[in-house]
């Protein structure tokens, strides 16, 4: 069953990558992914269906167009050959070997191993766009975070999403709520974002062969920001509005909830609903909504001090995004594993780029991605050491 299963998976994530080829592609440079249809770049003939097998009509046309005959690109087969590898190694990660527990069956828990491969997907293209372009898609994350939600909704489990208590449900619903009267607010010119004149551009290229050159990479935009007169002290106190609302509704909600008697109980009673059938699965929302909340809130918090510390741009809000929306698919012990390990990511790749003298300056939303994929892999045996590490420490003390 497992191997029909694996062939199966295998043959989707090409496919996949295959879509993700597109909006590695087209989304940087504000095209539509739906339309026009896959074209060649040179000649602008459409591909036919029986060109556009992933994988191996990359093979049989050895990279070249089957019109004019320039060149395509490997990254279309890389991308293609790697989502397929991930999706096949997710699988076999959660249903065949499997290293996490709890997992179960896959006719029971497909909606969170549907969840996690958008994840895995979404980060993939994410990472593509960063490295290419120093600039994360929100839209991918938003996408990724929306089936995440939808998934703990349907599916929930402690086993692959830490609960959260009812107290702590109240205060994520007060952060969601001064979260949107935030957006709300900037939507009408209330709020200002901060780096308002130093905002990188997407780049508008025309040839495909030529992806890796120069592009503004942080230290352009730090340049940038020391020219146009941006403080970036200042634009800290800005995002720290921004946040206010959230903080201070969520405070205000968890205090109410656990203070005040009759908001106690209402809120208990909406989790007691048919039975108590309808708190599960709004326990399931909520712990989603607390990994959100916790995955952005690393990554904000560290640019917040990082930047106030040291008085120039720390941490970009894209990786804000992305690892909040690894928390609402996976819960808030993933991002809070991959913000940890990240670094070592990071710096394994640094060292090899000094090795070979490189300069070239990297995003970090890559680091983040893997860091990802490696917390959700081996996500109980981090938990493991992690306890270990607790117990040794309380031996200590
Ligand atoms: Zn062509």
């Amino acid at each position: 069953m497992h191997v029909v299963r694996l062939i199966f998976v295998a043959a989707f994530g090409a496919c996949i990558g295959s879509f993700l080829n597109v909006v590695i592609w087209r989304l940087p440079r504000g095209l539509s992914i739906v339309f026009p249809g896959s074209h060649c770049p040179c000649c602008g003939r459409a591909i036919r269906w029986y060109d556009n097998v992933p994988i191996f009509s990359w093979l049989l046309l050895q990279g070249r167009c089957r019109f004019c005959g320039v060149g395509i690109s490997p990254r279309y087969l890389c991308i293609e050959s790697f989502t397929a590898l991930l999706l096949v190694g997710l699988y076999a990660a959660y249903y065949v070997l499997p290293l996490r527990g709890g997992m179960g069956q896959f006719e029971d828990t497909w909606p969170i191993f549907l969840a996690h491969a958008t994840l895995l997907c979404g980060l993939l293209a994410c990472s593509a766009i960063d490295l290419e372009s120093y600039h994360v898609p929100l839209e991918v994350c938003w996408l990724i975070s929306l089936v995440g939600l939808a998934a703990a909704t349907v599916r929930p489990d402690a086993k692959w999403m830490p609960e959260v208590s009812q107290p702590v449900a109240a205060a994520c619903l007060g952060a969601a709520v001064g979260l949107a009267i935030s957006n709300v607010l900037m939507h009408y010119g209330f709020l200002q974002p901060s780096f308002l004149d130093a905002d990188p551009h997407p780049r508008d290229d025309e040839d495909e062969g030529n992806d890796v050159g120069e592009h503004p990479g942080r230290a352009y935009r730090v340049a940038m920001t020391a020219a146009c007169g941006v403080r970036p002290r200042v634009e800290m106190l800005r995002e720290l509005l921004f946040l206010a609302p959230a903080i201070l509704a969520a405070a205000g909600a968890y205090w109410l909830v656990t203070h005040c008697a009759a908001a106690g109980r209402a809120w208990a009673a909406l989790f007691a609903l048919s039975e108590g059938r309808v708190g599960v699965h709004l326990n399931g929302l909520f712990a989603a909504v607390f990994g959100y909340l916790i995955g952005g809130l690393w990554i904000w918090g560290m640019r917040i001090f990082g930047t106030v510390l040291f008085g120039r741009e720390a941490m970009g809000l894209g990786d804000a995004h992305l690892l909040a929306a690894a928390g609402a698919a996976a819960g808030w012990k993933v991002p809070t594993m991959a913000f940890f390990l990240a670094p070592i990511f990071g710096l394994l790749w640094a060292l090899w780029l000094l090795a070979r003298r490189g300069q070239r300056e990297l995003p970090y939303g890559p680091w983040l991605s893997a860091g990802v994929a490696a917390a959700l892999i081996f996500h109980d045996r981090i938990a493991r050491l992690l306890d270990q590490f607790g117990e040794a420490m309380n031996g200590l003390f």
